[in-house]
């Protein structure tokens, strides 16, 4: 059996119901195919989940801090089936939302089933052909699987498997040190349990400012997560508690002990068992599909928007895909991946928001930059309420005044760099900023300040 249609989309992310939504508000007929859950990573393993949860993390921290506010309590118990509960809750409404939004699509058939290249406008699913000239691949990414020695023989769990345990491990052993390991390591620590981060590089999230990745080091350690750092060989084992993680780093034991190991180490694309061949294509050495600015694959009429084309890992950036891929196909424009501003938060707490380029990137540019940076215990509204571990920076072209970067980690960060991130995509230069009328007392307001004090 076939069937025909004038778009096909592969995958119900973040990009591919959105771009359901504008092709057949434009008339056309439109099959989109998903094999799990319609929402994808975000709404069903990733964003809702975990913030869902590092919610329920920070009311139990907020709580054993209680005293320092002048409030008596008990210490919290944590109860992880109602903490599971609650993050279910809010999972299943957002699904359910998107899945009555796309239900109400007039022109979409949703077609459940995984989906393979026949032919370079073809896929099969469930035993059926379907056809379409122009075919969007959104297909995403899971957890990777390291080649690490003992895998095979010691459960771990991943971002996706770690949310479906009912109970706090004892001792939680976190192997890799950037966003997603870092906000797990935080939430748990925070529900009880004893965690250990390993890290293979000299420093957690290692891309991020040198000064920024130390503060946060510096949060984790103060609340009890004990850090590995320059674990360059990792390996897993049975342990007298369950799971030994070798990790022979220069300093410290050679091996951490603990009853469960989360492994974070970086995410892989679901392209392998898409038959790529067949429509013409073919994946890169890390599994992404190759793209051009305009999110074209080498094959006319194909696309790859979201995680799978290694342009983005976020949310935001496969919903902006869909925007490119959509004016440029529906509205006469000329939009490129290249004229997005990068932007991300890491959402341990305090969170951090980060906008363009670390100043490292920034001279790696060939930029001659000046910078400033202020400690969150000179942000008022941070003394305030009692959170001044963090810092922001901003990074300026010294010649343009164009601003290039900063990063915001203290109270509200992930809000507040949304400040300069529109500033950047704007285009407006430092100056602009520093004119500001900021609303007293927030950490925004310290931004045009940061800009007068650049050096
Ligand atoms: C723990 C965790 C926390 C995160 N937190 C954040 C955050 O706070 N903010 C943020 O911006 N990002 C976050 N992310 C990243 C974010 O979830 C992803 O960047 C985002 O979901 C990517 O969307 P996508 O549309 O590219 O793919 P996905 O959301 O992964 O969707 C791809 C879909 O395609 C389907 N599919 C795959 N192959 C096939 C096939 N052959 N046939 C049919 N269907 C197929 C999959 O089942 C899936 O539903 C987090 C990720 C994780 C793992």
């Amino acid at each position: 059996m076939s069937r025909s249609f004038d778009a096909i989309i592969v995958g119900a992310g973040q990009a591919g119901p959105p771009l359901a939504g504008r092709l057949t508000a434009a008339g056309m007929t439109v099959a989109l195919i998903e094999r799990k859950l319609v929402g994808g990573t975000c709404v069903n393993a990733g964003c809702t989940p975990t913030k869902t949860l590092v919610a329920s993390a920070r009311a139990a921290h907020v709580v054993r801090r209680a005293a320092e506010f002048g409030i008596d309590t008990a210490p919290p118990q944590v109860d992880m089936g109602r903490v599971r509960a609650r993050m279910r809750r809010v999972v299943e409404d957002s699904r359910a939302g998107l899945e009555a939004s796309l239900g109400g699509m007039e022109g979409l058939k949703l077609v459940r089933g995984q989906a393979r290249f026949t032919a370079p406008d073809a896929v099969e699913v469930g035993g059926e052909t379907l056809t379409a000239p122009r075919i969007f691949l959104n297909v995403g990414a899971r957890p990777s699987r390291p080649d690490m020695p003992g895998i095979d023989e010691v459960p771990h769990l991943t971002s996706t498997t770690i949310l479906g345990l009912d109970r706090v491990p004892r001792h939680l052993v976190v192997v890799g040190g950037s966003y997603i390991g870092l906000e797990f390591a935080q939430m748990y620590r925070r529900f009880g349990a004893e965690v250990t981060v390993v890290e293979r590089a000299p420093a957690l999230i290692p891309r991020e400012e040198p000064e920024v990745s130390v503060a946060i080091r510096g949060i984790l350690e103060a609340e009890g997560i004990a850090v590995r750092t320059g674990a360059d060989c990792i390996a897993l084992s049975s342990g007298p508690d369950g799971v030994c993680v070798h990790v022979n780093c220069a300093e410290g034991a050679p091996e951490v002990h603990g009853t469960d190991v989360l492994l974070a180490v970086g995410r892989t694309p679901n392209t392998d068992d898409l038959g790529l061949d067949a429509a013409g294509l073919a994946a890169d050495t890390r599994g992404f599909v190759p793209v051009n600015e305009r999110l074209e694959t080498a094959v006319p009429g194909i696309w790859a928007l979201g995680d799978c084309n290694g342009r983005g890992a976020f949310t935001h950036t496969s919903w902006n895909d869909h925007e490119i891929v959509a004016a440029n196909l529906l509205d006469g424009g000329d939009r490129k991946v290249s004229d997005r501003v990068p932007g991300y938060a890491l959402y341990i707490d305090p969170p951090l928001g980060r906008a363009g380029l670390t100043e490292t990137q920034a001279r790696a540019g060939g930029h001659r930059l000046r910078t400033a940076s202020r400690p969150m215990t000179r942000v008022s509204r941070a003394v305030e309420k009692g959170e001044t571990q963090g810092l922001m920076k901003v990074v300026v072209d010294a010649e343009t005044g164009a601003i290039l970067g900063a990063a915001i980690l203290g109270p509200g960060g992930d809000e507040a760099v949304h400040g300069i991130l529109d500033m950047m995509t704007a285009g407006v230069p430092a100056e602009g900023l520093a004119r500001a009328v900021p609303i007293h007392p927030t950490v925004s307001e310290l931004l045009p300040t940061l800009i007068r004090e650049l050096n």
